[in-house]
């Protein structure tokens, strides 16, 4: 039976973070395992690639900061560039108590120590994103350095940072179950479909599927997936690349462009979206298709490219906010799970912290006492104030 000091399940960017920091911090014999024929089959490379500060609690604006600072040191750890390009974040409002919200948003970071971000009338809107249709917004709040990131680049500098300094990776290889140590508590073993390994410290970083690792080892880890849907414009070159990330903060419907293609998204919460299931809804597509030609006045006749729709998983969990931090009742299992669709612009901060956490026994960079993982037995969610 093979041994790993750190065993890693799921090899998706908070995985590949989670490694490349252990080894970072001189941790040998790591070992990462993913169900996924190769890196990026599951959410990492569905992400669209948005990067934000401007968030509605203090945890997560402390995440966003700390990943911005990794992302700027990016390449020079890595040598891979992480495509952070900061072209802005634009939250638009159309009704008061929008506009309410993003002022409390914005008083929040000020006090985290985001200075950039600020509130916008409705003339300099037009400014920031010209090819808005102006009606019915009176309001916004913008952050320049927020912006966008490329996913797979952050999975392969975080990859193959982490395999120069040791750590094995292994792909087509699923964890099917867990062994205990009855007298500890601790996992001893974990089961795969190449046999057993065994483990000193295990990671759970399955993404959406991070309920079924849990109950491996007799953990109920309350994070499920949810299905995040993405429209592609056919036609390129409608609106510039530089275009900052545009939100309507009222139903979320916002859009941006990568590699000269619009995307349009908008969240979906109805309950058949609550599953592993993909695919693109045709009535989905059309809403959203509605309001990028109603809003924006060069997409009025644009067409959608069907076949380039694509759809992929959010990992949800009750308040929104990541699960970071020993599972409840396994001393050895550590999660880095739920982080409800802003999984790629927290994995440089999360791996970080998690790495801490597991050779110093606490997080220095960062007070993680709002994401340990037994919030939700305790009574003590965080606030679901997020915009998206
Ligand atoms: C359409 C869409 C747009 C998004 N846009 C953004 C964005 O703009 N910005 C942002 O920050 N985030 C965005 N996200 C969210 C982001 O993709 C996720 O938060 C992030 O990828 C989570 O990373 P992960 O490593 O936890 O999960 P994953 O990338 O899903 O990795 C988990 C891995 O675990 C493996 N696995 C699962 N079960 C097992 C098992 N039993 N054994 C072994 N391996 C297993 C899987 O194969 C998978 O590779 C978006 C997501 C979607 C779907």
């Amino acid at each position: 039976m093979s041994k790993a000091d750190v065993l890693v399940i799921g090899g998706g960017v908070i995985g590949a973070s989670v490694a490349y920091h252990l080894a970072a911090r001189g941790c040998r014999n790591v070992v990462v395992l993913d169900a996924g024929a190769e890196p990026g089959t599951g959410s990492t490379s569905k992400a669209t690639g948005g990067f934000r500060c401007q968030f509605a609690t203090e945890v997560n604006v402390r995440l966003s900061l700390l990943s911005r600072e990794k992302l700027l040191r990016f390449e020079a750890e890595t040598g891979v560039d992480p495509g952070y390009r900061q072209h802005g974040y634009l939250f638009l409002a159309r009704e008061e108590r929008e506009l309410a919200a993003l002022r409390d948003a914005l008083l929040l970071q000020r006090r985290c120590g985001l200075t950039e971000s600020r509130e916008e009338p409705a003339d300099v809107v037009r400014v920031l994103n010209p090819a808005l249709t102006p009606d019915g917004i009176i309001g916004a709040t913008f952050c320049p350095t927020d912006g966008f990131i490329r996913p797979m680049n952050i999975l392969r500098g975080y990859t193959e940072a982490a395999r120069r300094l040791g750590v094995r990776f292994d792909y087509g290889v699923p964890c099917t179950d867990a062994a205990l140590d009855p007298g500890s508590g601790r996992i001893t073993k974990v089961r795969t479909g190449e046999g057993a390994i065994a483990a000193g410290i295990v990671v759970n970083a399955a993404g959406a599927w991070a309920g079924a690792v849990g109950a491996f080892a007799g953990v109920k880890i309350p994070v499920s997936p949810l299905r995040r849907q993405v429209a592609v414009v056919r036609e390129t070159d409608l609106l510039p690349e530089s275009m900052p990330m545009t939100i309507f903060v009222g139903d979320g419907f916002h859009l941006r462009v990568r590699d000269g293609r619009v995307l349009l998204l908008m969240p979906t919460d109805e309950p058949q979206y609550h599953s592993e299931k993909l695919g693109v809804e045709d009535a989905w597509v059309n809403r959203v298709h509605g309001l990028a030609r109603g809003r924006i006045a060069p997409l009025h006749g644009c067409t959608i490219d069907r076949p380039a729709c694509w759809s992929g998983l959010y990992e949800m969990s009750p308040d929104k906010h990541v699960l970071l931090g020993k599972a409840p009742g396994v001393d050895n299992l550590y999660l880095a799970n739920g982080s409800s669709g802003h999984g790629v612009m927290h994995a440089p901060a999360i791996g970080g912290l998690l790495a801490e956490l597991i050779l110093d026994g606490a997080a220095r960079s960062l007070d993680i006492q709002p994401l340990r993982p037994s919030r939700f037995a305790e009574g003590q969610p965080n606030s679901i104030t997020e915009f998206l």
